[in-house]
């Protein structure tokens, strides 16, 4: 793709965004060359979901980019990312939280983090099961883990052509977000939904946050 094009992909996408609605580029599997014309555009917020390739571009791009990482984390990367992250939006495990929280501590850093919630039919889709995530917070994980900074919840609609059960997806997370807010404070107000498929029904049902990657870079070459 034409780089040309990742800048007026990115401003046909703004322009159908409510202003309040933070854009996060997911620019996983992308030369860094990709991210760099997006960054010329404005481009701040750049989601990645690998931890090496994430470590990689940073290396190579401007220091003021927002890194989001977005996909699994495994507890033995979590040292290469807590650093500079911005926000860790696929926490989706009590063994990760703990894993962020002893690094985080070590650097003396307060780290952001999403919860990232499964409500998708597919077993495939990863996330906390919802009974399972208020279990933990009940038993006061929060309390013992003072370097989180837990800023809201992330999560993917089922994969499905069906509008309706998109919507229904997303008004499930944004039902699970209100519901743990008053446990968490006035920091918690992310809702973080919608990727390229499905994102004009994200925003229509509350998303403060979309993750886009091929409406901007073009498909993915795995
Ligand atoms: C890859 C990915 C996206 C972006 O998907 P596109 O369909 O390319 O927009 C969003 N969120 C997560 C968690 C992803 O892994």
């Amino acid at each position: 793709m034409q780089n040309s094009s990742i800048t007026s992909r990115l401003a046909a996408i703004r322009a159908q965004l409510p202003p309040q609605v933070e854009l996060v580029a997911v620019s996983k599997f992308h030369p860094a060359e990709a991210l760099r014309e997006a960054y010329r555009a404005g481009q701040r917020h750049f989601g990645e979901s690998r931890p090496q390739e994430m470590v990689a571009k940073r290396a190579l791009l401007p220091d003021d980019i927002a890194w989001h990482m977005i996909g699994h984390l495994q507890t033995n990367k979590v040292r290469d990312v807590v650093p500079f992250v911005a926000v860790i939006e696929s926490l989706d495990s009590a063994r990760l939280a703990d894993a962020i929280q002893r690094e985080a501590a070590r650097i003396g850093r307060q780290v952001d983090v999403l919860l990232e919630i499964r409500v998708a039919d597919e077993e495939s889709k990863t996330g906390w099961d919802y009974a399972g995530l208020c279990a933990w917070l009940d038993g006061g994980a929060a309390a013992q883990l003072p370097n989180l900074r837990f800023r809201g919840v992330m999560g993917m609609a089922t994969n499905t052509d069906d509008e309706a059960v998109i919507r229904r997806d997303f008004l499930l997370l944004r039902q699970y977000k209100e519901e743990l807010a008053p446990r968490f404070g006035a920091d918690f107000d992310t809702l973080s939904m919608g990727m390229s498929g499905d994102y004009p029904i994200a925003v229509a049902c509350g998303a403060t946050s979309v993750r886009i990657g091929t409406t901007i870079f073009g498909e993915r070459e795995y």
